[in-house]
């Protein structure tokens, strides 16, 4: 039987984050079984907690934001997403501002800050939730579906975006904490020409740069180095997905099919999964 999990110790990483373009530092502590995901806020008096689960969402432009009281978390799907794909099921995040350090838009600093502090089995079964029934989110371009599967978590993602020279994109990936950090974690966000110039005009992206993201413009894509995959995009698209997933608040199991996935209709259907986890 598959046990709960938890860091073994204590890890951090720090860097800039994206939005305010201030220093940041996020790091993880073990908690007990059954605490599940908590994020908090060590810089705000009496260090307010905020549960990472999807009723706690507030905003999904842009990334994902949780909040409960006064305290708000930006941007937490790239955590999460690295938290996921461990197999952490409890875990304690705390963060010194209210966003993390976005590192180089990828999941995979997350994912090593994790395996530095080392994964611990606890004394209770790991809990999974698959749905008896097929579970949707669709709106605009994006449809969602999760049928049951109660062996694995899998994606199947299919991506478009104009002026995106490898157009669209398409994966298909089995969730494995190994293969994670290989085809997974390093995807890097991106964002369209157009919308950062919009983003930067309104005073956001503050702590944007090419070390952070890769830009699409004008029929190419721009980034440092090279592209990580030819189908970078669609690897991110993946990533997010299963960091918003996990705010049902346990590990998902399911064959997720995903076109054109979004933060929105990630974490409407993370609260459907809450919902039905509730409902039993
Ligand atoms: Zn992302």
């Amino acid at each position: 039987m598959e046990m709960q999990q938890t860091v073994a110790g204590s890890a951090s990483f720090s860097g800039i984050a994206l939005h305010t373009g201030a220093r940041a530092t996020v790091k993880v502590h073990p908690a007990a079984e059954n605490t599940g995901i908590i994020f908090r806020r060590v810089d705000l008096p009496g260090k307010p907690e905020v549960r990472a689960l999807a009723s706690n969402v507030v905003d999904v432009q842009r990334g994902t934001t949780i909040a409960e009281g006064k305290a708000d978390v930006h941007t937490v799907e790239h955590i999460m997403s690295a938290l996921h794909a461990c197999g952490i099921d409890n875990c304690i995040v705390d963060m010194d501002g209210m966003e993390p350090p976005i590192a180089d838009g990828s999941s995979l600093p997350y994912y090593e800050m994790i395996m530095r502090a080392g994964i611990k089995q606890q004394s209770v079964p790991a809990v999974y939730f698959t749905p008896d029934i097929p579970v949707y989110a669709t709106g605009g371009k994006t449809s969602l579906v999760l049928l049951p599967d109660a062996e694995k978590l899998s994606v199947s993602c299919v991506t478009s975006f104009k002026n995106c020279p490898v157009d669209p994109q398409f994966y298909q990936y089995e969730l494995e904490r190994e293969s994670y950090a290989r085809e997974i974690a390093p995807g890097r966000t991106f964002v369209d020409y157009s919308d950062l110039r919009m983003l930067l005009s309104v005073g956001l992206c503050k702590g944007g740069s090419l070390d952070a993201a890769a830009v699409i413009h004008d029929g190419a894509i721009i980034c440092k180095d090279r592209l990580r995959f030819e189908n970078e995009i669609v690897r991110h698209k993946i990533m997010d997905a299963i960091g918003d997933i996990f705010l049902a608040g346990c590990r998902i199991r399911g064959k997720l099919i995903a076109v054109c996935p979004g933060h929105p209709k990630n974490v409407e259907l993370a609260g459907k999964l809450l919902a039905m986890r509730n409902a039993k």
